[in-house]
């Protein structure tokens, strides 16, 4: 692994208790660690489908990094030492913890994202992450529940890693949480869905809460920020159907990871 220092890190205010995966979402792996690296970065220089054409040229945009990026070809870069916080997660929450750039390691792993047509991850790069991810979580002491995705943590504004990175690989490796029977058979079953209310809604929150998800809807209300959580969970653990509703399936594997 070699080591290209971002100069975009300061001090860690907690422990280390997460990793948090993402996508870079930019054309390729050599854009993102430019940006990753750049103390300084303005609009003009990192054009792309997430920006408006409008914007000045030099226009200021957030230093960014990561503690590692994962590039295509499975090659692994360090870019921030891990007792230094990185800025890769922004404003998130999981079991009610926020401040997660203190708390968690970041990885990227090169791949245009949903803004490039969620390019499937390449098995080297696969094989990289459960290696990288490995000796995090022995360096460290954690567990597979350690594991997050950037969707997970910030369910309203980010997609990433999406629903092509294969979850249960990480599973199968013992590094990632993973329900037990697939359920197949409640897809598209009774679903609570988007504007519903009531009882049965509450305890679908009550459930997403207690696995981590930081909900802001109003207790009872399927609003905006449920549906972005349900979302984000199918990403993860129900990846052939993304969309939104809480069926008899999606419930079901929320109701099986909640029972370990
Ligand atoms: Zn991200």
């Amino acid at each position: 692994m070699s080591t290209l220092a971002s100069p975009n890190w300061d001090a860690r205010a907690f422990p280390i208790s997460l990793v948090i995966l993402h996508y870079t979402g930019m054309q390729n792996g050599e854009i993102a660690r430019a940006r990753l690296c750049d103390p300084a970065p303005i609009a003009g220089r990192y054009r792309g489908p997430w920006q408006s054409p409008h914007i000045a040229a030099d226009a200021p945009l957030s230093p960014v990094s990561a503690h590692y990026l994962v590039l295509e070809d499975g090659r692994v870069e360090g870019l921030v030492p891990e007792d230094k916080r990185a800025w890769h997660a922004g404003a998130g929450n999981w079991q009610g913890e926020s401040a997660l750039n203190d708390r968690s390691i970041g990885v990227e792993i090169a791949n245009g994202g949903h803004d490039f047509g969620l390019p499937p991850f390449s098995d080297a790069q696969i094989l990289a992450v459960i290696d990288l991810v490995g000796q995090i979580f022995a360096r460290h002491g954690l567990g597979p529940a350690a594991l997050l995705g950037h969707s997970d943590v910030a369910p309203l504004r980010k997609a990433d890693p999406g629903e092509h990175f294969p979850w249960h690989k990480l599973a199968q490796a013992g590094l990632a949480l993973w329900p037990r029977g697939g359920a197949e058979e409640l897809a598209g079953k009774d679903p609570i869905s988007p504007g519903d209310r009531g009882a049965q809604v509450e305890g679908l929150q009550t459930q997403l809460a207690r696995f981590g998800y930081g909900l802001e809807d109003p207790s009872g209300v399927y609003g905006m920020s449920t549906q972005a959580c349900i979302t984000a969970f199918q990403r993860r653990f129900r990846p052939a159907c993304v969309d939104g509703r809480a069926d008899g399936q999606t419930r079901a594997l929320l109701a099986d990871l909640l029972a370990r």
